[in-house]
């Protein structure tokens, strides 16, 4: 004989137990025995005595305490669980007791899940799949579930599955067991059918009439061989199908076929989606987590920031980022007129001003028709509206052109309008006069007062700069200034450097400055609580979602252990599984987090119609969105590892 036996057993041993006081169980007491390729051979022996147990010894799926299994000549002690997972799903085909089919999955799909992991294209598995389900007399059957079909029908899917990849060895345990007779006879018959087309078949069966039909018949009683008709069979054999190219083992570390990464994650989705779809009460409430999570955080954040802004725009009505400045009367120059526009420009240059805005003022009375109202008159920049968030009511600001050109136009505030013009409809384009100085009216402030409380502030004449300095009160310098910052938080920065640049300029304190630095310290406090109380709620709805994921996940394992075990016998890797279970928990959670964005904005939505103010921000929506999913990574991994690491024996033996 020159090439090895396909199969050798020397001195195989397993022991169970043994641990916390409890004697070890020997199960298998030294089996020996050859098996070459296109045998066909029956185990027989009482129930107990250890068949299954060699089985999956045989199969690979279990490691012996003691002696030595060689495949092919290779000593599989040597191979690591990946190597082991590749071995199974090249040379063996099993057939369990149970059946063992996925639930969850169709005839055809059971059938395929071999050549899933074995890395075959999608359209070429469903062909082969439906050609073996054929040949076994189920081609009405192929969709139906494993529930929807009856014993001897679940017993030719689980040949078939055997079969998907080649199934050079087929391991049998107890085939016809659940069988009434005539299935019973037809799967024997189809077992005599492959072993004849070269398969190497090893039928597991208590049943002496059963087992009298293989070639070679082996007896174990209490895990030890006490017969072998080895040498009847010998000359039946010898033109069994080759064995995998050992060769391969050692150097497979990927998919041994052409299946690509996204293949692989279509496949684990595609399963993930199904498993959520059956369990969808279970996952419904599960995806209620996490969107309930990802929406409040992206509605608070939307409350929260338009909140924000409500107050930053009051602080403006306020003047709150704003700094005044004025000249004092002690000037050696021109008492109470000290600052200059030459000043200003200087001043426009220091960082952090985004604005400065010269006024010039005076009480003045203001003539329409024959009506005559005293009212306070500011001669301002265009910038004002804007500075002062301050916005018209009816018509424009004048422009920086007016303010150039002394342009003889003016803008009224909301009360004067009222009391000069209490029965024109539309103020705009009337003439006023200020004395013999005629001014077109171009626009009306809205009421200013409704915010800040104090209705005189509404009864105002705005003018141009210009207009107003050099037509109405006769001079150049502003009576103060308005000067505008763009950070609240360093205008006390700000406003240092202003003054010594100021002091410079002058060489003596003839000006003042003023700010609201007090109130701005507090907005700044509030906006930050603001932050860290919404952040507080995100990570809350995150862990919560998590432990979720993580509860559904770990029951999830739980209730498919034995899924688990199958799909390690028809060739999972510990990584596919691993990828199958991640996968299922990031699905949760990335449907979890759609939803929970939809949900968010349709909240938002309606809130918006009831006037609350709202900011969607989409790196509010996409750190959601993006957090949800990183609780499924996160969260789903425990009990993935936890499933990719379960035993491939004790997993099939869990209910
Ligand atoms: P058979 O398939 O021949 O009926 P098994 O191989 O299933 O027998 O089991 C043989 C013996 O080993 C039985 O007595 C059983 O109780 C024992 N056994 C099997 N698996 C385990 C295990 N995981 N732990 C402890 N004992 C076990
Ligand atoms: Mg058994």
């Amino acid at each position: 004989m020159s090439a090895p036996p396909l199969i050798s057993l020397q001195g195989i041993r397993k022991r169970y137990g043994g641990g916390h006081g409890t004697p070890p169980v020997e199960v298998l007491r030294g089996i020996s025995l050859d098996i070459h390729a296109g045998e066909f051979v029956a185990i027989v022996g009482a129930s107990g005595s250890g068949k299954s147990t060699l089985m999956n010894m045989l199969g690979c799926l279990d490691r012996p305490s003691e002696g030595v299994y060689s495949f092919a000549g290779e000593d599989v002690a040597t191979l690591d669980a990946d190597q082991l997972a590749w071995l199974r799903r090249e040379a063996f085909g099993f057939v369990f007791q149970g059946y063992h089919l996925i639930a969850t999955e169709s005839a055809r799909e059971n059938v395929e899940l071999p050549a899933v992991y074995a890395g075959m294209a999608p359209a070429q598995r469903a062909e082969r799949a439906q050609a073996l389900l054929r040949r076994l007399g189920m081609d009405s059957r192929m969709e139906h579930r494993p529930n929807q079909l009856s014993g001897g029908q679940q017993q030719r899917v689980s040949i078939a599955r055997a079969l998907m990849n080649g199934g050079r060895i087929l391991l049998a345990d107890e085939p016809t067991g659940a069988l009434d007779s005539t299935s019973g006879a037809e799967v024997m018959a189809l077992l005599h059918e492959l072993a004849d087309a070269g398969h190497t078949i090893i039928l597991i069966t208590h049943d002496r009439n059963v087992a009298a039909q293989a070639r070679r018949v082996i007896e174990v009683r209490d895990g030890q061989v006490v017969s072998d008709s080895a040498h009847a069979s010998r000359t039946a054999s010898g033109h069994g199908l080759p064995p995998p190219d050992m060769r391969q083992v050692v150097r497979q570390n990927g998919h041994g076929g052409g299946a690509s990464f996204w293949t692989d994650i279509r496949e684990a989705a595609r399963a993930a989606w199904r498993v959520m779809w059956v369990n969808r009460f279970r996952t419904g409430l599960t995806l209620l987590g996490i969107v309930i999570g990802v929406a409040s955080v992206i509605v608070m954040l939307a409350i929260g920031m338009g909140a924000r802004q409500k107050v930053v725009a009051q602080l403006g009505a306020f003047g709150f980022n704003l700094m005044y400045m004025s000249s004092i009367g002690n000037s050696s120059r021109l008492p109470g007129r000290s600052i200059t526009l030459a000043d200003l420009e200087a001043v426009a240059e220091l960082p952090n001003i985004s604005h400065v805005l010269p006024n010039v003022t005076g009480n003045q009375v203001v003539r329409f028709r024959n009506r005559d109202v005293q009212t306070y008159v500011r001669g301002s920049g265009a910038a004002l509206p804007r500075i002062q968030t301050w916005p018209l009511a009816r018509g424009g600001f004048f422009t920086e052109q007016d303010d150039r050109e002394l342009a003889n136009v003016a803008v009224l505030g909301h009360k004067l309008a009222q009391e000069l013009m209490p029965d024109v409809a539309d103020p705009i384009g009337q003439i006023i006069l200020i004395g013999n100085l005629p001014l077109q009216v171009v626009g009306v402030m809205s009421e200013k007062g409704a915010l800040t409380g104090d209705r005189d502030e509404d009864n105002v004449l705005l003018l141009p700069f210009s207009t107003a300095g050099l037509k109405v009160f006769g001079q150049r310098e502003p009576t103060y200034t308005v000067i505008a910052v763009d950070d609240v938080s360093r205008v006390a920065q700000t406003q240092a450097a202003m003054e010594a640049l100021m002091l410079e300029r002058h060489g003596l304190r003839d000006f003042d400055v003023g700010n609201a630095a007090a109130s701005i310290a507090a907005e700044a406090k509030t906006s930050d609580t603001m932050t860290l109380m919404l952040s507080l709620i995100a990570a809350v709805s995150l862990v919560v979602g998590g432990i979720g994921v993580m509860n559904v996940m770990l029951m999830t394992v739980r209730e498919r252990t034995r899924e688990i075990g199958i799909r390690m016998a028809t060739g999972a890797r510990q990584r596919d599984i691993l990828r199958q279970f991640m996968t299922e928990a990031v699905l949760v959670s990335l449907t979890g987090g759609l939803i929970g964005v939809v949900a968010g904005l349709a909240l938002g939505a309606a809130l918006l119609w009831w006037d609350v103010a709202l900011i969607f921000s989409l790196r509010a929506i996409g750190g959601a969105f993006a957090c949800a999913l990183i609780t499924g990574l996160v969260f789903g991994y425990m009990p993935a590892r936890t499933a990719s690491r379960l035993d491939p024996v004790q997993a099939l033996a869990s209910e």
